[in-house]
C-alpha cells in the first residue's frame, strides 16, 4: 500500500464533512496533531443544516444506514456512539407507493418483510426476497473486507479469493437481470433496485455488486438520529475537539502550498499560512484539483445525476405516510434514461418524501411538520439548465402539483416556508457538474479505477470524501476517512 512519506506529525484536514471528520478522528487516535479548516460556520458539509422560520431542515442525507461506521471513528478515540447520539431505528424503513395504488412497507426484520411481500405480491415473491437477502448478505460480506474497506492501489490488489467468489456469484454482471432472478413483480424489482441511482446509474447499467446498497438500506436497517442527520457531524466534531483536534470554522482554504514537490501547508482566504507535514483534502475531489492544487487532473469523469431538494415547513400532517416515502411514477427505465442519458427532467417523477417530524417533532414549531422532497435531476453536464431563470420556481410548483395528485391533499395550501435547492446551488457549493453525488460508480470509476486517495505526484497530499475511494454516501465516506488516515499513519488499511 502506498503511504505518505516523510514526517506526518502535523496534519491539516481541509473540510469538516463526514469524510474529513472521520479522518481527523482516526489521525488524532494515532497521535497526530490535527487541524481541520472548514469554510462554513458548522461541520457536516453536505450533511448540513438549514433553519427557516422555526423549522429545521437537514440539507443532504436523510437515510442513515450502517451506524457502526459512525461508531468506528468515535471508538478510535475511546468514545461510545451512544454517549453522543441517540439513534432511532425506522420501522418501516420506507413506505413505497406504486402507480396502481398499492403500497409496500420495507421492514428490516426479514420475517416480517417476507410476510409483507407475501401480502402484497404473493408467496412466491416472498420466497424470492428471502433468496435475495441471502445473496446480498454474502455479497456485502465479500465486498466489505476485500474491496470497500481497503486501500487499493492497482487492479492487482483486487485479485484474491473474494474476487473469484464474486465472479462466481455474477456480481460483475448487470444488476437488472440479477434482480429479475429473484423478483418477478415490477414493484419488488423497483424497491430493491432503485438504489442503483445512489451509485449514479440505472439498474440496467449498474453492476450487480451494487445490490449491496439495497441490502444496507432494506435489510441491515435505516436509522434516524435524534436532532436530525446533522447531529452526526456535530457529534463527530465535538468528539474530535474533545480529543485535541483544532477545528477552524468560517475559514476557506485558497490553495495548498508546495515546495520541492511536497505540500508544506495551506493558505486561507484571509491570508493565513497554516503549516503542515500532510494535507488531507475533503472538498469535492475534482474541485480540489481545480482550485486548490497546482497542475491539472486530466482524466475526465462521468458524473452521477444530481437532484432537486424541496424543503417545506407546513401546517399539514398526513397520517398515512411513514418517515421515508418513495412515490414511484408509472415510468421506470424511461425515467433513468431521461435523467441520466437525455439530460431531461423526469416527465413522470419518482420522488422521495421524508417527513422528519414524523419521528422527531422538535424539528418544527409545535403542531407543524417538515417535509423534504428529493427529485432526481440531470447534472449540469448531462442537462445544463437555466435554474436561476425561473426554472427553480416552476419546478418546485410542478413537484407540489405531483404530490397533490399522489395523495398529499392540500399540500400547497399548507406551505408556510419553502426552499428549493437545485443543481445550480450544488455547483455554487463547490460540487463538480452540479451534483452532490460525485463521479458515478461505473466499472471504470470503481475500486482501484476510482480517483485515488493519494495525489499522483505530491507524496503528502491525501483525499477523503465521496469523490475518491470507496465512493458516495455516508457509509462509504466514513470509510474513506479511515482509508485516508491509514495512508498517513501507514496503518493496516
Ligand atoms: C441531497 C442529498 C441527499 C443525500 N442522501 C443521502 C442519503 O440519504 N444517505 C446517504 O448515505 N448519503 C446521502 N447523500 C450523500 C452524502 O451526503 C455524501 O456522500 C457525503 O455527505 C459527502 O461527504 P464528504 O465528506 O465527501 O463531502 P462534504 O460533505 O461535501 O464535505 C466537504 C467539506 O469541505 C468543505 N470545504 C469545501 N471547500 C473548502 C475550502 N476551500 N476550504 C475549507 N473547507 C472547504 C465544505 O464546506 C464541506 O464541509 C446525500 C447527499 C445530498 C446532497
Amino acid at each position: 500500500m502506498r503511504v505518505v512519506t516523510g514526517p506526518t506529525d502535523r496534519v491539516v484536514v481541509v473540510g469538516a464533512g463526514l469524510g474529513g471528520l472521520a479522518c481527523a478522528l482516526h489521525l488524532a487516535a494515532a497521535g497526530r496533531q490535527v487541524t481541520v479548516v472548514e469554510r462554513e460556520p458548522i461541520p457536516g458539509g453536505r450533511a448540513g443544516r438549514l433553519s427557516v422560520g422555526g423549522y429545521e431542515f437537514d440539507t443532504g442525507p436523510t437515510v442513515l444506514t450502517m451506524p457502526e461506521l459512525i461508531a468506528e471513528p468515535l471508538a478510535a478515540v475511546g468514545e461510545k456512539l451512544e454517549d453522543w447520539l441517540e439513534l432511532r431505528p425506522l420501522d418501516p424503513a420506507y413506505r413505497a407507493y406504486y402507480p396502481d395504488g398499492s403500497t409496500l412497507d420495507i421492514r428490516t426484520d426479514t420475517t416480517r418483510m417476507a410476510a409483507e411481500i407475501a401480502r402484497v405480491c404473493g408467496a412466491r415473491e416472498a420466497d424470492g426476497y428471502l433468496r435475495f437477502v441471502d445473496y446480498t448478505r454474502r455479497l456485502w460480506q465479500l465486498e466489505r473486507d476485500d474491496f470497500i474497506d481497503k486501500n487499493l492501489d492497482t487492479p492487482l490488489d483486487l485479485v484474491n479469493v473474494g474476487l473469484l467468489k464474486l465472479l462466481g456469484m455474477g456480481a460483475f454482471r448487470r444488476m437488472q437481470p440479477k434482480i429479475e432472478q429473484f423478483f418477478r413483480d415490477p414493484r419488488t424489482q423497483r424497491i430493491f433496485s432503485f438504489q442503483a441511482m445512489y451509485a449514479g446509474l440505472a439498474p440496467h447499467d449498474a453492476l450487480a455488486i451494487y445490490a449491496v446498497i439495497a441490502y444496507l438500506d432494506s435489510v441491515a436497517g435505516v436509522y434516524f438520529p435524534v436532532g436530525g442527520m446533522h447531529a452526526v457531524p456535530k457529534a463527530m466534531a465535538a468528539v474530535a475537539e474533545k480529543h485535541g483536534v483544532t477545528i477552524r470554522y468560517d475559514t476557506t482554504v485558497e490553495r495548498v502550498l508546495t515546495t520541492n514537490g511536497r505540500a508544506t501547508g495551506v493558505v486561507t482566504a484571509g491570508g493565513d499560512h497554516i503549516p503542515a507535514d500532510v494535507v488531507v483534502l475533503n472538498p469535492d475531489l475534482p474541485i480540489a484539483y481545480r482550485d486548490l492544487l497546482p497542475g491539472k487532473r486530466r482524466r475526465p469523469l462521468r458524473y452521477s445525476p444530481s437532484c432537486v431538494v424541496l424543503h417545506i415547513g407546513s401546517d399539514r400532517a398526513y397520517s398515512k405516510i411513514a418517515h421515508h416515502n418513495i412515490h414511484f411514477g408509472k415510468a421506470w427505465k424511461g425515467t433513468f434514461d431521461e435523467v441520466i442519458n437525455k439530460g431531461l427532467l423526469m416527465s413522470d417523477p419518482s420522488l422521495l418524501v421524508t417527513n422528519p417530524t414524523h419521528t422527531d417533532p422538535a424539528y418544527a414549531p409545535e403542531g407543524k411538520q417538515t417535509y423534504y422532497v428529493l427529485a432526481p435531476a440531470p447534472n449540469l453536464e448531462a442537462g445544463p439548465m437555466d435554474w436561476r431563470g425561473g426554472l427553480d420556481k416552476r419546478y418546485a410548483d410542478e413537484i407540489l402539483r405531483v404530490l397533490e395528485q399522489r395523495g398529499y391533499i392540500g399540500f400547497r395550501d399548507g406551505v408556510e416556508v419553502q426552499r428549493i435547492v437545485t443543481p445550480a446551488d450544488w455547483a455554487d457549493e463547490g460540487m463538480a457538474a452540479g451534483t452532490p453525488f460525485a463521479a458515478a460508480h461505473t466499472f471504470a470509476q470503481t475500486g482501484p479505477f476510482r480517483p485515488s486517495n493519494m495525489h499522483p505526484t505530491l507524496p503528502n497530499v491525501v483525499f477523503t470524501g465521496s469523490g475518491t475511494q470507496p465512493g458516495v454516501g455516508v457509509p462509504m465516506v466514513l470509510i474513506s476517512g479511515k482509508l485516508a488516515a491509514a495512508r498517513v499513519t501507514g496503518g493496516a488499511r
